[in-house]
């Protein structure tokens, strides 16, 4: 089990804020972040202390990257299983291949789930119209028809109200390997951030309550309206995932609240999430920290809460005028991310409350 010391570096794929957040907490460790991604344009290495651009199949960057660092973590689920062997076979790599296969595709996501007795919506993998025509007939609507892969913010979804919509719905996946899921009531979504170390030590942060706008999350708020119990669930249920995966580091974990209280994963998230931003204020050792501790075989840190917290997400163009909002209270993220798009991510604010 190889330690990364201060001082060290710890390799990181991708190059979007995660990234940045990452290795911004890196640093406050003593440790320096070298990131690895394929666009030339990466929020995470303006403030890393090297930058490897290169595809995800370049095998010669591949080795000079995982030779250059300690450690390697990643902050995007969709890179190669390939990639991760390769690096794997110089440089732990952290978490594992497997977390990232299991959560690049929704089908392998949900059997694992399934299998370890967690509940997630009724599904069935689809692709072709006689497949469309059984699983609708076994879900009912309405349901959710998403891709398997790739999808993320609501992207490669269709939500199928009536029957006349299920051809429409299909033809737009494009003969993309699919997953009809049956349409869950929820009361509420929360996600646990839960953050497992070499040691198998295992921490929670509160589960955050998440708004979700055109799929896209716009706000956490902690802690979430739920009993105790609904919470110590939640709990169980993220520590059974990385139990069961002997995962290491930091995943976010969403679920549906139903109103009898019954908890459903939606998905896994193998890295640090967008859920878990207010512990960056809301908490002394925030997630990215926490990952950063976990992947260097460092000792977990405390997951406590030392205050409430509301994280809003500064999508597109909002984060032009983050200056309007006119509340000198909030802690303000912006990603440097350049050009905003609608429903961009381009940075984040969070306000603190007293705990209760
Ligand atoms: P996802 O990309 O799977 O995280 O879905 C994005 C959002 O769509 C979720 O956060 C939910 O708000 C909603 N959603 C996804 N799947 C379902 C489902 N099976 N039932 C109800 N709402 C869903």
């Amino acid at each position: 089990m190889s330690v990364v010391p201060t001082g060290g570096t710890l390799g990181i794929l991708g190059g979007g804020q995660l990234g940045r957040m990452l290795a911004m907490s890196a640093a406050r460790l003593g440790i320096d972040a070298h990131i690895y991604a394929p666009e030339e344009n990466s929020p995470a290495a303006r403030v890393s202390a090297a930058f490897t651009c290169a595809a995800y199949d370049d095998a010669a960057a591949l080795k000079a990257f995982a030779q250059s660092v300690d450690a390697i973590t990643t902050e995007f689920e969709n890179v190669p299983a390939r990639t991760c062997e390769i690096l794997a076979a110089f440089t732990p790599v952290r978490p594992h291949a497997r977390a990232l296969e299991i959560a690049q595709d929704r089908v392998a996501e949900k059997t694992f789930l399934n299998e370890q007795g967690i509940g997630t919506a009724p599904w069935r993998a689809v692709t072709t119209a006689p497949e469309m025509t059984d699983a609708t007939a076994a879900i009912g609507l309405p349901a959710i028809l998403k891709t398997r892969r790739l999808g993320y913010d609501g992207k490669g979804q269709a939500r199928i109200m009536a029957a006349a919509e299920s051809d429409q719905a299909l033809a737009d996946m494009k003969a993309a390997p699919s997953i009809l899921e049956g349409f869950v009531a929820f009361d509420r979504e929360i996600s646990v951030i839960v953050a497992r170390g070499i040691d198998g030590a295992i921490a929670c942060y509160d589960p955050g309550e998440n708004d979700h706008e055109d799929g896209i999350l716009r706000r956490t708020t902690v802690p979430a309206s739920i009993p105790a119990a609904t919470r110590d669930a939640a709990y169980a249920i993220a520590e059974k995932i990385v139990r069961s995966l002997d995962y290491v580091g930091v995943m976010g974990v969403e679920m549906f609240v139903q109103s009898d209280g019954t908890i459903l994963v939606n998905e896994i998230a193998p890295r640090v999430h967008n859920t878990g931003h207010w512990t960056l204020e809301g908490c002394a050792i925030s997630q990215f920290e926490q990952h950063v501790r976990a992947v260097c075989g460092w000792p977990l840190g405390s997951t406590e809460r030392h205050s409430n917290a509301v994280m809003t997400n500064l999508l597109g163009a909002e984060a032009d005028d983050w200056l309007a909002l006119g509340n000198a209270a909030q802690a303000v993220h912006l990603y440097g991310k350049g050009a905003s798009r609608p429903g961009r991510k381009m940075g984040h604010v969070t306000t603190l409350s007293p705990k209760t």
